[in-house]
């Protein structure tokens, strides 16, 4: 299964992708995850995405393609992943796609996980982030057990700068005009299914899982 995760920053893919991928054994892939550990590491690529995702851009086509198809290549994709946060752009989707056929493979199913704006804001700045493992924790819905303490692995969460709400708003609005068209490109496709996003974590898994076998059998 290669299983794309659409939605706005703060619709939950994250929060999905660690609870579903696990449970389907797929690979989960996140590109801001990966840029953020160039970043850490000091990398020339770190370098230049910092500079775009400071001010809540998108990083450019040509590096987030080749830093993901790079991934995609890697063994532990072979039985199938799960994309959180790319393709953004329709270049990126095309570019994806292309590199699929060329292996003779295609995308599987695109869950687009729907939630309204007001609600993104407010789970964005509510947000804290394991420095170490990456998972997201929310202050109001999903607490961590031990205050600023990662559950899965004791990590220390902190706040992304990108979260503030300046940044937050310009992101949101990039996804309207950037990543907003997937939808349409990927219905087209006969592949993208609508998930309503704000039933709760464990509601929306289910439903994602739900559309993830059916599309198996499909
Ligand atoms: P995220 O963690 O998915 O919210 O991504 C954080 C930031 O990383 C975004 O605001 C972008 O600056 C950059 N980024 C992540 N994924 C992509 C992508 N597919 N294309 C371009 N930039 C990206």
């Amino acid at each position: 299964m290669h299983v794309i995760l659409l939605g706005a920053p703060g619709a939950g893919k994250g929060t999905q992708a660690v609870q579903i991928s696990g449970r389907l054994g797929l690979a989960h892939i996140a590109s801001g995850d990966l840029f953020r550990q160039e970043q850490g590491s000091g990398s020339e690529l770190g370098k230049i995405a910092k500079s775009y995702m400071e001010k809540g851009l998108l990083v450019p086509d040509e590096v987030t393609v080749r830093m993901i198809l790079g991934r995609i290549a890697a063994p532990d994709c072979a039985k199938g992943f799960l994309l959180d946060g790319f393709p953004r752009t329709l270049e990126q989707a095309k570019a994806l796609d292309q590199a699929l056929a060329e292996e003779g493979k295609s995308i599987s199913l695109v869950l687009y996980i729907k939630v309204s704006t007001e609600e993104l804001l407010r789970r964005l700045s509510g947000r804290w982030i394991c420095r170490n493992c990456q998972v997201p924790y929310n202050i109001v819905e999903l607490p961590p057990k031990v205050p600023g303490k990662c559950d899965y692995c004791g990590g220390e969460l902190y706040q992304r700068p990108d979260d503030s709400e300046e940044t937050a708003r310009k992101r949101l609005e990039v996804y309207f005009a950037q990543t907003m068209p997937l939808i349409e490109y990927y219905t087209e496709a006969g592949k993208l299914v609508e998930i309503e996003g704000e039933k709760g974590i464990e509601g929306v898994a289910q439903d994602l899982i739900a559309a993830i076998e059916a599309g198996i059998v499909r």
